[in-house]
C-alpha cells in the first residue's frame, strides 16, 4: 500500500464535466490521483467510470472542467500526445501481425530501429511470462495470453500512466483471480500509475491502493479499500463495496433505539438458537440457508420487520437447511454498526422482508 498523499499528483481531474445532449455522464468530478498509485474507479454500469478514462485518455472532450497529466493541462491535447497508455477489455491486438511486432508496433510509430524495437518488445513479452510465443498470431492464444500481449504493448513504449478498461472483464474467474496477481506485480515491478475502471468489487479491493465508488456520474466516496469497507459514507458504497445490512429509519429505531440509517455487516452478527445472547439482540426466524463451502449464508426474518444477512463461518455456528424456521436471536455490538447518510440513490428498492444487499 503506497502513501499517495506524499507523493507527487500524476493526474488532476478539476470539476470535470460530460454531458451527452441533456444527460450529464460525468458531472462535475474531482479528483487527485497520485505517481505509482493503483486506482480504481468501480461503479455500476452506467455511471461514468469509462466515460472519465476516455477523458484522460482524450478520446473524449468534457464539456467543462480540465484534466491534467504530471502537471500539464492536457484537455485539448491530442490523445496521442498524453504521456499514458489504454488497455481495452477487447485486447483491440492485430489479427495479422505476430506476437512480437503487435507488441513492437508502438515502438515502430514512433521510428525506432527494428533490431532495438524487438529487444524491447522482447523484454516486454518477459515481463508478461510470454517469451516463447512472439512468433505466433493472436488467434494461436487464449483470452489470457491476448490480454498479457496487451498489457506488453501498451507497457512498451513506457508510459507514465496506464489506463485499464475491464481488461479482465472477458476472463472466466479462475483465470481473471491469476491475472489480477500478475496485474499487481506488473504495477508494482513498473512502478507506474495504473487507472483501473472495473464494475466488480472483489477485484477492486484485491487490487487497489484507493476506489473511487460512482455514482450516477459522481464520486460517492473515495478512500482506501479498508476505509470503503469499514466506514462507508452512504446505503450505496455499503451495499456496493461488500454485502450489508442496512437498516432504515424506523428500523433503526425499532432496533438500536436511534434514527438515522445505518449499516451492519453480515460478518458482524451472531446467531444463537433460542433466546440467550450479548450484545444488541433481535429475535428473528430462519428463513433460508445457503451453504457457500467456506462459510454460510443465513437469511433471517427479523421480528422488527427487517430480513437480515448473516455470515456463519465454518466452525462458528453450524446451520443447515434444516434450520429453516427455527427461533433464533441475532446479536451484534453497537460498535459494528456503522451510520450512514441519508440515501442518495438506494441499489435496491428497501421493502420490508427484503435482503437489502447487492453484489455486482
Ligand atoms: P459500463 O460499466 O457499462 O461501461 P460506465 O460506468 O463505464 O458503464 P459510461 O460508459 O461512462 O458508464 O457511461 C455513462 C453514461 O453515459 C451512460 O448512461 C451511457 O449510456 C452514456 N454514454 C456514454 N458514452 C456515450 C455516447 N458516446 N453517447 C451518448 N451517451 C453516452
Amino acid at each position: 500500500m503506497i502513501d499517495h498523499t506524499s507523493r507527487p499528483v500524476a493526474i488532476e481531474l478539476s470539476a470535470l464535466t460530460k454531458r451527452f445532449g441533456d444527460m450529464a455522464a460525468v458531472d462535475g468530478v474531482d479528483l487527485q490521483i497520485a505517481e505509482g498509485e493503483f486506482f480504481s474507479m468501480l461503479g455500476p454500469s452506467g455511471s461514468g467510470k469509462t466515460t472519465v478514462l476516455r477523458l484522460i485518455a482524450g478520446f473524449e472532450q468534457p464539456t467543462s472542467g480540465t484534466v491534467s497529466l504530471f502537471g500539464r493541462d492536457v484537455t485539448t491535447v491530442a490523445p496521442f500526445d498524453r504521456d499514458v497508455n489504454t488497455v481495452f477489455q477487447d485486447y483491440a491486438l492485430f489479427p495479422h501481425m505476430s506476437v512480437l511486432d503487435n507488441v513492437a508496433y508502438g515502438l515502430r510509430v514512433r521510428g525506432m530501429s527494428r533490431i532495438t524495437r524487438h529487444a524491447r518488445a522482447r523484454e516486454a513479452l518477459d515481463r508478461v511470462r510470454l517469451a516463447d510465443f512472439a512468433d505466433r498470431k493472436p488467434t494461436q492464444l487464449s483470452g489470457g495470453q491476448r490480454q498479457r500481449v496487451a498489457l506488453a504493448r501498451a507497457t512498451v513504449v513506457e508510459p507514465k500512466a496506464l489506463l485499464l478498461d475491464e481488461p479482465l472483464g472477458a476472463l472466466d474467474l479462475k483465470l481473471r483471480e491469476q491475472l489480477q496477481v500478475e496485474l499487481k506485480e506488473l504495477q508494482r515491478s513498473l512502478g507506474i500509475t495504473f487507472i483501473f475502471v472495473t464494475h466488480d468489487q472483489e477485484e477492486a479491493l484485491t487490487l487497489s491502493d484507493r476506489i473511487a465508488v460512482f455514482n450516477n456520474g459522481r464520486i460517492e466516496q473515495l478512500g482506501t479499500p479498508a476505509e470503503l469497507y469499514e466506514r462507508p459514507v452512504s446505503p450505496f458504497v455499503a451495499s456496493f463495496v461488500g454485502t450489508s445490512n442496512i437498516f432504515d429509519d424506523a428500523v433503526s429505531l425499532a432496533l438500536l433505539g436511534r434514527r438515522g440509517t445505518h449499516s451492519l455487516r453480515p460478518e458482524r452478527i451472531g446467531l444463537t438458537v433460542g433466546d440467550t445472547a450479548d450484545g444488541i439482540t433481535a429475535p428473528g426466524t430462519i428463513a433460508e440457508v445457503i451453504y457457500l463451502g467456506t462459510n454460510t449464508r443465513i437469511l433471517v426474518d427479523l421480528d422488527a420487520g427487517q430480513r437480515i444477512t448473516v455470515l456463519a463461518p465454518y466452525g462458528r455456528e453450524r446451520f443447515s437447511d434444516h434450520d429453516r424456521g427455527a427461533r433464533v436471536t441475532a446479536s451484534w455490538r453497537d460498535a459494528d454498526v456503522i451510520s450512514l447518510q441519508s440515501p442518495t440513490t438506494p441499489p435496491t428498492a428497501p421493502s420490508e422482508k427484503t435482503p437489502i444487499e447487492m453484489r455486482s
